[in-house]
């Protein structure tokens, strides 16, 4: 009952953006706007088109790996599970699992770093959200569609067996979002 409620809710929200898209596909498969069974059928159509579906992690900036491994290790009662060396971004990656949640710490391993520029320029900190995809590249679409500007639309590989996006702080109120897909 709740699960029917929560998408019937959903739809709704969506409608209010994307009228237009969904005037087009009821005509275009001749059905009567929300009718019982094909409203859910829609509804779960619409989940499939907005992709965010969780947090996947926070990315934090640091400017030594191995002390802040040990701080978090003290912090969250666990050790890092892994840890990783990504050379086009430049960073050693070292990630934390607490609950269904996740922290990834970043480490510039050279100057022109982008976690090198973001501590120069902000100091130590959030650096950015991630967000799991289930197919990035029609999420990047939608996303470049509704304004937001993209920072690489071909989707490359980054830690943690994920295929990555990100999006501009200037389109996002001054923060980084990641999108992530797991590569199968
Ligand atoms: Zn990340």
């Amino acid at each position: 009952m709740f699960e029917v409620l929560f998408l019937e809710a959903k739809l709704y929200c969506y409608f209010a953006v994307h009228l237009p898209a969904i005037r087009f596909i009821s005509a275009k498969q001749s059905m009567p706007l929300l009718s019982g069974l094909q409203l859910k059928q829609l509804a779960f159509l619409l989940t499939k088109i907005i992709d965010m579906n969780k947090i996947e992690h926070l990315g934090i900036a640091v400017k030594n790996l191995e002390e802040s491994n040990l701080l978090f290790e003290k912090l969250l009662g666990t050790p890092s599970y892994k840890q990783e060396f990504v050379e086009s971004e430049g960073v050693k990656t070292s990630f934390f699992k607490n609950g269904p949640n996740k922290i990834e710490l970043l480490e510039a391993t050279n100057p022109d770093s982008p976690i090198a520029k973001f501590i120069e320029k902000k100091g130590e900190g959030i650096h950015h959200i991630a967000f799991e995809v289930d197919d990035i590249e029609s999420e990047i679409k939608r996303l470049q569609q509704e304004g937001f500007i993209v920072l690489n639309d071909k989707p490359k590989k980054g830690a943690d067996n994920k295929l990555v996006a990100f999006l501009h702080p200037k389109s996002t109120n001054g923060v980084l979002i990641e999108l992530c897909q797991e590569i199968k």
